[in-house]
């Protein structure tokens, strides 16, 4: 190897500055390795949007001691699933369990992925910020470095968690193209409003916090649904549609952002907010079936760069921290043996087999064909009737019930017939249960 070669060596590269990449770098740190993660952002997290929710339990993993310092928003103390209709009607159900509290917690990216860069770099890791990698060095069939606009950079391996996109991924064939139905394309808006105000809307203590799904209303029909976090001082409001609906129904993601922000319910809440910050990101979807080539000799890749997401559950971020870890388990074991070839890196997606992720995949791996063939029932008509039928059974007029309930059945049979409704049936038990064999 040349001087320059061995000069700008180190034992692991890893790209990409997201949950993903601080995982698996930070985790090469802890094994004593030489790890250089590259970010393009001016610092992580800068490029980065999400929704909110972050199940703790993987970052606990990777950073046990992380309620102490952590920027956390608010722990989540309610879950709710809202059912929208067109006509502005709301059901609301709600899962509230004290035992819960610290299941998951919402936090706002740009602060949470530069908390854990902090960390990585308190532990070892050299972060090489506004360093963007153009592409991989491959050499006699293995990847053996990176390189950027400065200059070229060599390791034994490199971890790839450069995103949704993946650009280096695509370079070494890995992954191909993403179809419009296997990706979302979320927007978001963080709207500000007092922590007083928040608590005495949505009915919180100080100390507590909601992740609700809007399903219908603004959604119906279409592979996609809307969502709102609660920060300390204000709301992630947004949604994510499947770029196949967005192109097919011709309408723009802000158009349905602000239909959504319309709904009696949704502007209750919102009134008198001050928009602080618009983001948009893709998040991809198609799941177990649409899963790269995870590994090649001198490399693997991790997070939503291997499209790691499971939509059912809100399932990303977690998902990309602990692959990331994976992966960084499997290069300092690559190593220790001082074999880099993707016959020892198949560990990688053994670990990741044993793991609930790609169990779960698998157990989703239907979801996205169901949710595109069935989306007018379950984003449509039956958020549609579940509001009428709670219109009726709530509302007191003078009216005699019986025909009110007899309109209302009448209707619903005239617009789905038996088998269509057994039909669906099915497919919703494997919508939520996944497929369970
Ligand atoms: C609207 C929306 C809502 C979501 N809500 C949730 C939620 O509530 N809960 C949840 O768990 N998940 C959620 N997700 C999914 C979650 O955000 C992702 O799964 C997660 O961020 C994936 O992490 P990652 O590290 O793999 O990729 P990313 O977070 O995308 O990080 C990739 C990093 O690589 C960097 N990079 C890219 N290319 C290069 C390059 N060539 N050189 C150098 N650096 C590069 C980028 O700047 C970025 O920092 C949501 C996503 C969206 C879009």
């Amino acid at each position: 190897m040349s001087n320059e070669k061995e000069n700008n060596k180190v034992d692991v590269i890893v790209v990409g500055g997201g949950p993903a990449g601080v995982s698996a770098a930070v985790t090469v740190a802890r094994g004593g390795k030489k790890v250089v993660l590259v970010e393009r952002g001016s610092f992580a997290g800068s490029k980065n949007m999400y929704g909110g929710v972050i199940y703790s339990h993987a970052a606990k993993e990777l950073f046990p001691d992380f309620e102490n310092s952590a920027p956390i928003e608010r722990f989540v103390t309610k879950h709710s699933y809202v059912l929208l209709s067109d006509g502005g009607s709301t059901t609301e159900i709600s899962y509230k369990n004290p035992e819960h509290n610290k299941n998951a917690f919402v936090s706002i990216r740009a602060k949470w992925d530069r908390w854990c860069v902090e960390q990585a770099i308190k532990e070892g890791v050299y972060f090489a910020p506004d360093t963007l990698v153009r592409e991989l060095i491959v050499e006699d069939g293995k990847v053996v470095g990176i390189k950027t606009e400065f200059e070229d950079y060599y390791a034994d391996i490199v971890i790839i968690a450069d995103g949704v996109n993946s650009l280096l991924a695509k370079q070494l064939g890995l992954r191909k193209e993403i179809k419009p139905k296997n990706v979302v394309l979320g927007v978001k808006e963080v709207i500000k409003l007092s922590a007083e105000v928040i608590e005495q809307r949505l009915a919180l203590k100080p100390d507590e916090g909601i992740s609700a799904e809007f399903i219908g209303g603004p959604f119906s029909g279409m592979f996609g649904l809307g969502f709102l976090y609660t920060n300390k001082d204000s709301l992630s409001l947004g949604l994510g549609v499947s770029l196949e609906d967005l192109k097919t129904k011709k309408i723009k993601p802000y158009e349905l952002l602000e239909q959504l922000k319309s709904h009696p319910f949704v502007k209750e809440l919102i009134k008198g907010g001050e928009l602080i910050e618009y983001s948009a990101h893709l998040i991809p979807e198609g799941g177990y079936k649409c899963l790269p080539v995870l590994y090649t000799n001198g490399a693997m890749v991790a997070g939503d760069a291997a499209m790691l997401v499971n939509n059912v559950h809100f399932e990303g971020t977690n998902f990309a921290m602990l692959s990331g870890k994976y992966a960084g388990e499997t290069a300092l074991d690559a190593i220790e043996k001082n074999d880099f070839s993707s016959n020892q890196l198949c560990l990688y997606k053994k670990k990741l087999l044993n793991s609930f992720i790609l169990k779960d995949l698998k157990t989703y791996k239907d979801v996205v064909k169901i949710l595109t063939a069935r989306s007018s029932s379950f984003m449509g008509y039956y958020p549609d009737r579940i509001n009428e039928f709670f219109n009726i059974f709530t509302t007191a007029d003078g009216c005699p019930k019986k025909s009110k309930f007899r309109k209302f059945v009448a209707n619903f049979f005239k617009k789905r017939s038996l088998s269509e409704l057994f039909y669906d049936a099915i497919e919703g038990i494997k919508l939520v249960f996944g497929i369970l064999k």
